[in-house]
C-alpha cells in the first residue's frame, strides 16, 4: 500500500483521515502545519499527499508550489481538502499541479475511492516513467535512482546528467555539449565542472558508475560498461 501524508490542522478531521487510511492498509504520517507538512514530505517521501487549503502558518497552495518546486518532491500526488464555496481555489490547486481535490465536508467512502484512484493512476504512469538498465532503475517523474534496489540519492544537476548521458547512451557526448544541455551554459566556462560531476555521480551510482565511460579527450559514454556490467 501507499505512504501518505495528511497535512491537516483541523484535529478531528487529521484523526478521521488518518484512521480510515490505516484501516485500508496505508502507511500514514500525520502534520498540522505547511512547516511540518513540508518536511515530513521530504523526509518521508510519501506518495501521496492530502492537503488542506487553510492552514495556520500559511496556505494549502503555497505548499503545494513548495511540493513543486523541491527536486526532492516534486513527483508527490496531492488532492486538496477545500472548503466549500472555494470556487477559485479549486481552479488553482489544478493549476498548481494537484492531481484531484475534494470539497470539504465529504464521505469517507468517497475521499477514500479518490485517494485509491489518484493512486492507481500513479502506478501506472510511475510505470511507464520508470526504466530499468542493468543495475539501474530510474524514475522520472519522482527524480530517484536505485542501484539494485537500493535508493541513490542524487542533486537535480547529477539526475539531469545522469539522464542526459543515459538517453544517448551507445553515443560519445563532448564535454561542450553536456554543458549546454545540462548547465545551459556555453562552453567558454570551464569544462572542468563536468569532470567534477561525473566523478561525482558515478561514485554516488556506485556499481552502476561502470556504466559511465570516459571517452579521453573527447567527453562521456553511457554504455553497457567494459565488463558486460549490464
Ligand atoms: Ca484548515
Amino acid at each position: 500500500m501507499a505512504r501518505i501524508l495528511v497535512v491537516e490542522d483541523e484535529a478531528d478531521i487529521q484523526e478521521i483521515l488518518a484512521y480510515n487510511l490505516k484501516r485500508d492498509g496505508h502507511d500514514v504520517v500525520v502534520a498540522s502545519t505547511s512547516k511540518d507538512g513540508l518536511r515530513l514530505a521530504r523526509e518521508r517521501r510519501p506518495d501521496l499527499v492530502l492537503l488542506d487549503l487553510m492552514l495556520p502558518d500559511g496556505s494549502g497552495t503555497d505548499l503545494c508550489k513548495s511540493l513543486r518546486r523541491d527536486s526532492v518532491t516534486r513527483g508527490v500526488r496531492v488532492i486538496m481538502l477545500t472548503a466549500k464555496g472555494e470556487e477559485i481555489d479549486r481552479v488553482l490547486g489544478f493549476e498548481l499541479g494537484a492531481d484531484d481535490y475534494i470539497v470539504k465536508p465529504f464521505s469517507v467512502r468517497e475521499l477514500l475511492l479518490r485517494v485509491q484512484a489518484v493512486l492507481r493512476r500513479a502506478a501506472t504512469e510511475d510505470a511507464a516513467e520508470t526504466t530499468q538498465f542493468g543495475l539501474l532503475r530510474v524514475d522520472r517523474g519522482a527524480h530517484r535512482v536505485w542501484v539494485e534496489g537500493q535508493e541513490v540519492e542524487l542533486t537535480a544537476l547529477e539526475f539531469k546528467l545522469l539522464i542526459t548521458l543515459h538517453d544517448r547512451r551507445n553515443r560519445v557526448q563532448s564535454r561542450d555539449s553536456l554543458l549546454s544541455d545540462v548547465w545551459k551554459i556555453d562552453a567558454d566556462v570551464t569544462t572542468r565542472t563536468v569532470d567534477t560531476h561525473v566523478k561525482r555521480l558515478r561514485e554516488k551510482l556506485g556499481a552502476a558508475g561502470a556504466y559511465i565511460e570516459t571517452v579521453r579527450g573527447v567527453g562521456y559514454r553511457f554504455a553497457e560498461g567494459p565488463g558486460g556490467l549490464i
